[in-house]
């Protein structure tokens, strides 16, 4: 069965959409731990982030890096860290998580919910800023 991240990729469930490219696909983590909080993922669904062929994992990383660039950008951050856990859903991705200052906490336990209309403003103002 294709995972909820396969999903949203085919359009059978709607996202936040970012951006994406032939290989890969970003979205806004649905319970973010912070605004802005971002998924990336790899269009091919492998479970395991480290299961992935290398040449995969390589370009997951090099997208991650051109949205955490747009991020960074759009969102006034101070960096945006990295987290990969994939515990809960098994489709391999990178969770970018915008820090907007020294001692924010960041772990994915500190859920919260943000509006909706805040979550679509947050994706277009990241959108506009990645440069793929
Ligand atoms: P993990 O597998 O523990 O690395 O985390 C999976 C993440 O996917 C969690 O932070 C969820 O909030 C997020 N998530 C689950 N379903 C959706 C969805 N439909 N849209 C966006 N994010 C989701």
């Amino acid at each position: 069965m294709a995972s909820i991240f396969s999903k949203i990729i085919n359009g059978e469930i709607p996202c936040y959409k970012i951006a994406e490219d032939e290989d890969y696909f970003s979205f806004l983590d649905i319970n973010p731990i912070a605004e802005g909080h971002t998924l990336v993922i790899p269009k091919k669904e492998v479970d395991y982030v480290f299961d992935l062929p290398d040449e995969t994992l390589h370009g997951l990383i090099s997208f991650s890096k051109k949205i955490a660039r747009g991020i960074d950008s759009a969102l006034g951050t101070i960096r945006t860290g990295v987290i990969v856990e994939g515990l809960e859903v098994p489709h391999a991705h990178i969770h970018l998580i915008p820090i907007y200052f020294e001692g924010q906490p960041v772990s994915l336990g500190r859920k919260s919910e943000i509006q909706e209309s805040r979550m679509k403003e947050i994706a277009s103002l990241i959108s506009k800023a990645v440069e793929l």
